[in-house]
């Protein structure tokens, strides 16, 4: 984990250090005990807290910290993860459909992450985690709840990579939020130096299931940079994506679609260009840029946009729903090339992907 993430986590804990110890002046006994043998048990929540109101209080030991856990839903499975907890060996994972009542404990596990491969595409969940210490017996409260949308990707059915350029921004959060509203995806092409500016954004966006490609460090024009450069270009921003999601990118948009073969060699990653310039860096204009989009769609099309414009934020919130409206899937360039089965090849220049 990286300095600036660490930093992120630590001092999320500690606020979630100070709200659980908020709740417990409000609310002791503090000390519970988890329920003994409950690995065989289908332990829903009111029973684990009924046992928590039975068991006898410790007075050494201390209750573990409330985890940190994202979700994220790729292939009709959901994929979550937790920050670690100090002091906790085991962590419990509860779910309910959404719309009904009821959590039920789908898993323990002494691991910081579990795919959930038993749910329906196309429905909603609720996840909720508990850290738990089985040396002292003690719980945390469960995680804030997380709703999924699970990911539908019907590898029959047309699909489209929306791809948005230049970014972050102060738009990109909202073009996320809109994508996960409907269960969609789109590849964010960054630029290095504007990551730290917007880690947010960043991260929302690769919670969401959206890819993050690399757009070069400062935009420079890649064919005029020298070998070392160009490598240095693509570092450093795979370095401060890293810092922010944990991974490195695996796709490269030439800035300017830009390519020779220098770059085609020095990037190392495939090179994703596009089949609809929508101009919106141009035009700034909603209607032009939701007009491009429409009239040029069409199955494997990669469609360029930039996220750093108000008008291109505003297309594509209504973007999003026409497209699905007319039987579109949105997905990210690396998913287009799994879906179509194509495999991505370093320096490779892709405009569309098609089957
Ligand atoms: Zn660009």
């Amino acid at each position: 984990m990286n300095g600036k993430m660490g930093s992120y986590i630590r001092s999320f804990f500690r606020c979630a250090a100070a709200l659980v110890l908020a709740a417990a002046v409000a609310a002791s006994p503090l000390q519970i005990t988890a329920l003994a043998g409950s690995g065989t048990q289908p332990a829903t929540e009111a029973q684990t807290s009924a046992a928590q109101a039975a068991a006898p209080q410790k007075s050494a030991a201390v209750r573990p910290a409330v985890p940190t856990v994202s979700a994220v839903s790729r292939r009709s499975k959901v994929y979550l993860k937790w920050g670690a907890v100090s002091g906790a060996n085991v962590y419990y994972v509860y779910r309910r459909n959404a719309g009904t009542r009821g959590y039920t404990k789908i898993k323990e596990t002494t691991k910081l992450k579990y795919t959930d491969s038993g749910v329906n595409a196309g429905s909603s969940y609720v996840y909720k985690v508990r850290a738990v210490s089985t040396a002292s017996g003690l719980q945390s409260k469960t995680s804030k709840a997380l709703k999924i949308l699970v990911c539908a990707i019907n590898p029959n059915k047309k699909m489209i990579a929306l791809t948005f350029d230049d970014g972050p921004g102060p738009y990109t959060e909202a073009i996320v939020k809109c994508l996960k509203k409907y269960g969609m995806h789109a590849t964010f092409f960054v630029v290095g130096n504007r990551v730290g500016m917007y880690p947010n954004a960043v991260r929302s966006a690769f919670n969401a299931g959206c890819e993050i490609g690399n757009h070069s460090y400062d935009h420079a024009y890649l064919p005029n940079l020298s070998y070392a450069d160009i490598k240095a270009e693509i570092k450093k921003t795979n370095k401060n994506v890293k810092a922010v999601i944990g991974q490195n990118p695996t796709i490269t948009r030439p800035t300017y679609g830009a390519v020779n073969s220098s770059v085609r060699k020095a990037v190392g990653m495939p090179l994703i260009c596009w089949s609809v310039d929508t101009l919106d860096w141009k035009t700034r204009s909603k209607s032009a840029t939701i007009k491009s989009v429409m009239s040029n769609a069409r199955d494997g099309a990669i469609i360029l946009m930039h996220d750093i414009h108000q008008p291109t934020q505003q297309a594509a919130l209504a973007l999003i729903p026409k497209l699905v409206k007319e039987g579109y899937q949105l997905v990210t360039v690396s998913e287009l090339a799994r879906y179509h089965k194509v495999s991505l090849k370093k320096g490779y220049v892709y405009y569309s992907i098609t089957k």
